[in-house]
C-alpha cells in the first residue's frame, strides 16, 4: 500500500454450525426442507420456542457446545468451563423475542491463535474469543410489503473474533481461508459461503508507520466471498488514507460493501450504534463443562490441515506445493490418503509411490475434472485405480501415455485397471524379438546422427529412443530401449 501508513485489520467471523437441530429447541436446523430446495417452505421448521412465544423455555443443544469446543481446541483457545448465555436486546421484525441469545462477558473460548501462511510470510493471528449464539430469522422484501421466515431463527452460530493482528488484505484473506478449511475439516460446518454460512465482518484502521496507537476503525459488514473480502479491505484502506490526508479524519462507523462498484458506503455511525443492554439470560443456567468431556473431545479431533500438510511432506515426501494443492480440498486429500493406505497393503516403497500417486492425481485427475466439469466424487474413479496404475507404471508394464489412457477410461467407466489394459491391448512392448528390427531400422535410417553419437554427442540417445517409441505407437518401455540402444550403438 502506502509508505507512510500501515493498516490494521481484525476479523469477526460468523459460522453456521451443521447440527441436526437448532440451538434451543428440537426444530430441524435447515432453512428449507431438502425435498423442496427450490421452493423453500417458509416457517416449516419452527416451534413456539424459536418463534419467540412468551412463556416458552429454551433448552441448550449439547452438540452445539461440543462443536464450539472442537473449534476452540483446534485454535488453541482456553475453554471456559462455565460459559454464560446473555440476552442482546434489540428490535427487528425477524427477531420475535426482541433479543438474541448470545454470549457476552463469559464466552465459551478465549485467547487462542491461528497460524496463517500467506506466501512466504507466516504469522500468528491471535483469537480473542469464540462464542455461541442463535441466528435470527430472515426478512424477505417484496414491493410494498415484507415477509418473515423464521426457519433460520435459532439455528446455531459461532462467532470467532480475532485480535487486530493482520496488516494486509491478502493476509486477512489467508486467515479466512485457513479458518474456513479448519471448520470444514472439523466437520462442524458446511462452510457454504454463497448461502452465508461462513461470513465475515472486517474491522479496518490505518495509522502512520511505527505509531504505537491504533487508528480509528470502521467495520465492513457481511462479506461472504474471499475475493470480495480482500477487495473491500483494500478499498477501505485507501479510502481511510485519503480521508486522513485530506485532514478530515476517519469516523468510527459501520459500512457496507458494494461489489458492483467495488467500494464501501456508510451504514450507521457510532452515535447511531445500539445499546444492547446485555444481561445473563435468566432462562438458561451457566453451562457446566467438565474436564473429562473436553479431553474426550480433544482426543476425537480429526487430523487438521496443518498436521496433514506436515505428514504429507515429512512422512510421504511430497513437496510443499503438492501438499498444499491436495489439502485445498478435503475430499481430494482424503481420496489421496485412501490411495496411500491401500498401497500399504500391497507393499510399495512409500515415498516413491506417494509422489507418483500425487502426481497422477494433481495432473491427470485434475485435468479430467476440469474437462468434464464434475467433482472427483462424481466420477467413477476410485482409490484402487490409482494404486494399480502407479504400480504398473513403476514395474514398467505400462508406459506413461498408456497410463493416461487407462485413467481416462477408469474415470468414465470405473472398470478395473487390469481389464482396461486387456481390453485396450495396452501391454507394454518389452519383447526383444519385436524391438530388435525396429532399432535396426532406426540406426540404418539416421547414419549422420549415429556418427555424431559415436563421436561423443550422448544427448542423441533420446532421439533414437523417441524414433523407436514412435514405431511402437508409444507402447515400448523407454528405459529398456535406452539400455538396448546404448549397447547397439557402442
Ligand atoms: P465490537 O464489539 O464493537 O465489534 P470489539 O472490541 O469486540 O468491538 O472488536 C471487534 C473487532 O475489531 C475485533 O476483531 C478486533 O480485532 C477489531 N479491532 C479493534 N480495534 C481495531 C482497530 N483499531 N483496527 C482494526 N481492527 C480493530
Ligand atoms: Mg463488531
Ligand atoms: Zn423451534
Amino acid at each position: 500500500m502506502d509508505f507512510e501508513f500501515e493498516a490494521v485489520i481484525g476479523l469477526e467471523v460468523h459460522c453456521q454450525l451443521a447440527t441436526h437441530t437448532k440451538i434451543f429447541c428440537s426444530c430441524r436446523a435447515r432453512l428449507s426442507d431438502e425435498t423442496t430446495v427450490a421452493n423453500i417452505q417458509v416457517n416449516s421448521n419452527t416451534c413456539p420456542i424459536c418463534a419467540g412465544h412468551p412463556g416458552t423455555l429454551p433448552v441448550l443443544n449439547r452438540k452445539v457446545v461440543e462443536y464450539g469446543i472442537r473449534v476452540g481446541l483446534a485454535t488453541h483457545c482456553q475453554i471456559n468451563q462455565s460459559p454464560v448465555f446473555a440476552r442482546k436486546n434489540y428490535f427487528y421484525p425477524d427477531l420475535p423475542k426482541g433479543y438474541q441469545i448470545t454470549q457476552f462477558d463469559q464466552p465459551l473460548c478465549e485467547n487462542g491463535w491461528l497460524l496463517v501462511e500467506n506466501g512466504d510470510v507466516s504469522r500468528t493471528v491471535r483469537i480473542q474469543r469464540i462464542h455461541l449464539e442463535e441466528d435470527a430469522g430472515k426478512s424477505v422484501h417484496r414491493t410494498g410489503f415484507s415477509l418473515v421466515n423464521l426457519n433460520r431463527a435459532g439455528v446455531p452460530l459461532i462467532e470467532i473474533v480475532s485480535e487486530p493482528d493482520m496488516e494486509t488484505p491478502q493476509e486477512a484473506g489467508a486467515y479466512l481461508r485457513t479458518l474456513h478449511s479448519l471448520v470444514v475439516y472439523l466437520e462442524i460446518s458446511d462452510g457454504n459461503m454463497q448461502e452465508g454460512n461462513f461470513r465475515c465482518d472486517a474491522n479496518v484502521s490505518v495509522m502512520r508507520h511505527g505509531s504505537s496507537q491504533l487508528g480509528i476503525r470502521t467495520e465492513i459488514k457481511n462479506l461472504n466471498s474471499f475475493r470480495f473480502i480482500e477487495k473491500a479491505i483494500e478499498y477501505e484502506i485507501s479510502r481511510q488514507v485519503e480521508v486522513i490526508r485530506s485532514g478530515v479524519g476517519v469516523i468510527q462507523e459501520t459500512r457496507g460493501y458494494d461489489s458492483s462498484k467495488n467500494s464501501t458506503f456508510p451504514m450507521r455511525s457510532k452515535e447511531q450504534a445500539h445499546d444492547y443492554r446485555y444481561f445473563p439470560d435468566p432462562d438458561l443456567l451457566p453451562v457446566k463443562i467438565d474436564s473429562d468431556w473436553i479431553e474426550k473431545i480433544r482426543h476425537s479431533l480429526p487430523e487438521l490441515p496443518d498436521q496433514k500438510r506436515a505428514r504429507l511432506m515429512n512422512v510421504l515426501g511430497l513437496s510443499l506445493s503438492d501438499a498444499e494443492l491436495l489439502i485445498s480440498s478435503k475430499f481430494l486429500v482424503e481420496f489421496f490418503d485412501e490411495v496411500v493406505q491401500k498401497s500399504l497393503l500391497v507393499g510399495v516403497e512409500l515415498q516413491c509411490f506417494s509422489k507418483a500417486a500425487a502426481n497422477w492425481m494433481l495432473s491427470e485427475v485434475m485435468r479430467l475434472r476440469k474437462e468434464d466439469n464434475i467433482e472427483l466424487w462424481q466420477s467413477q474413479l476410485r482409490a484402487f485405480h490409482i494404486v494399480d496404475l502407479v504400480r504398473l507404471v513403476q514395474k514398467q508394464s505400462l508406459s506413461h501415455i498408456q497410463a493416461k489412457q487407462v485413467i481416462c477410461i477408469a474415470w468414465k467407466t470405473g472398470q478395473d485397471v487390469s481389464s482396461i489394459v486387456d481390453q485396450e491391448g495396452l501391454k507394454q512392448w518389452n519383447d526383444l524379438s519385436l524391438l530388435e528390427p525396429l532399432m535396426d531400422e532406426v540406426i540404418r535410417d539416421f547414419p549422420r546422427q549415429v556418427a555424431e553419437y559415436r563421436a561423443g554427442k550422448d544427448k542423441l540417445l533420446g532421439f533414437f529412443i523417441g524414433r523407436v517409441m514412435k514405431k511402437t505407437n508409444g507402447m515400448a518401455n523407454p528405459p529398456l530401449l535406452g539400455e538396448l540402444l546404448r549397447k547397439k550403438l557402442m
